[in-house]
């Protein structure tokens, strides 16, 4: 078995995460989105295309991902792919499962590279307590009729203390459902989850659990063929520190048209753009972008502002682990 590798910024790549709308029929209990500082608009058939076409550049490989809240509800997330597909964007949707405005047939396969299904637990019981009550039927319903038509499928498992003792099932599942990459995302401290409070939150997973179950049910997946990638979290001693606010170009775009470079910082109106009259403009004053410059022990500065209780320390006051960007991915498969 090869060991997962390390999935370096790509110079050049840029990944635009676009939240067209911020309404969603479910409610998470660690859900992220924060409508008082992203609002509770849904874009424009119009708007949605002009930003799409405001961060198009056929001259670099560009991801674009669809997001919400849930962006199927979106009545013109058909037309919003076409343009995408049109401006030569690889293309994804992330989905809590629902599908609605009959999505799977109105959407045409060859236009969408990927769609992600959002699911949190290897059955019912785990699952719906999270995400809702009889959300795990509907929304494996849901991915194998997205299969069936041809349409390549991801499944994202966010772990949480809630749920991270069940994480080992979830290679089984996978493979039935017949996904092509499985993500495993780590919770972070951002809209609900926050709490609003400075210490860690009871849902955030400790570092021991993290490397003791992740990377190996990461492998098992592997194992099965499945493309699987997870955030690196801890970097190895002597392993480079760097903040792809620096150095790669990620936009996280709301609907009341902020644009972030960093999702952590997404709950404070620290956006490093905004757009306005479907140009973007660079925002003056305390933006994110002044802490990417700071280098400090820890690694990642938003890390340690945000939830500084996820460090330990020796007795030398030396941080027992660096905190990668939280974009940092390991890909095994
Ligand atoms: S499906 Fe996504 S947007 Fe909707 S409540 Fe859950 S986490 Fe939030
Ligand atoms: S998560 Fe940390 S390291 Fe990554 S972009 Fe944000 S501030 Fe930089």
């Amino acid at each position: 078995m090869t060991a997962p590798q390390t999935v370096g910024f790509t110079p050049g790549e840029r990944n635009v995460f676009l939240h067209i709308l911020t309404g969603c029929n479910l409610s998470c209990s660690h859900c992220y989105i924060n409508p008082a500082e992203h609002g509770s608009a849904m874009l424009s058939r119009q708007q949605m295309a002009a930003w799409i076409r405001l961060f198009s550049d056929p001259a670099r490989k560009s991801n674009l991902i669809f997001l919400g809240g849930e962006p199927t509800l979106h009545p013109d997330l058909v037309s919003g792919i076409e343009v995408a597909k049109q401006c030569g964007y690889a293309v994804t949707v992330d989905t809590n499962g629902y599908l609605f405005h009959d999505f799977l047939d109105r959407v045409d396969p060859e236009s969408l590279d990927y769609l992600s299904f959002s699911l949190d637990g290897p059955d019912p019981q785990v699952n719906d307590p999270i995400r809702g009550h009889g959300v795990f039927e509907v929304c494996t319903a849901n991915l194998r009729r997205a299969a069936a038509r041809g349409i390549s499928t991801s499944l994202i498992y966010t772990v949480s203390s809630r749920n991270i003792d069940h994480l080992a099932r979830m290679p089984e599942l996978v493979r039935d459902l017949g996904v092509k990459r499985f993500f495993i995302q780590v919770i972070g401290l951002r809209g609900k989850s926050a709490g609003g409070g400075e210490k860690a939150s009871p849902l955030q997973v400790d570092p021991q659990t993290w490397l003791r179950i992740v990377p190996e049910v990461a492998r098992t997946v592997a194992e099965t063929g499945v493309t699987v990638i997870y955030p690196k979290v801890f970097l190895d001693r002597g392993e480079p520190f760097e903040c792809a606010g620096n150095v790669a170009e990620n936009f996280f775009i709301f609907p009341n048209g902020r644009v972030y470079q960093c999702p952590l910082c997404e709950d404070y109106p620290i956006h490093s753009y905004e757009i306005r009259d479907n140009e973007l403009v660079k925002v003056e004053g305390l933006s994110e972008d002044r802490f990417f410059k700071l280098n400090i022990a820890e690694g990642c500065v938003m890390n340690k502002l945000l939830q500084p209780d996820t460090i330990t320390y020796d007795s030398s006051g030396r941080p027992h682990h660096r905190v990668s960007c939280c974009l940092l991915k390991q890909r095994l498969g």
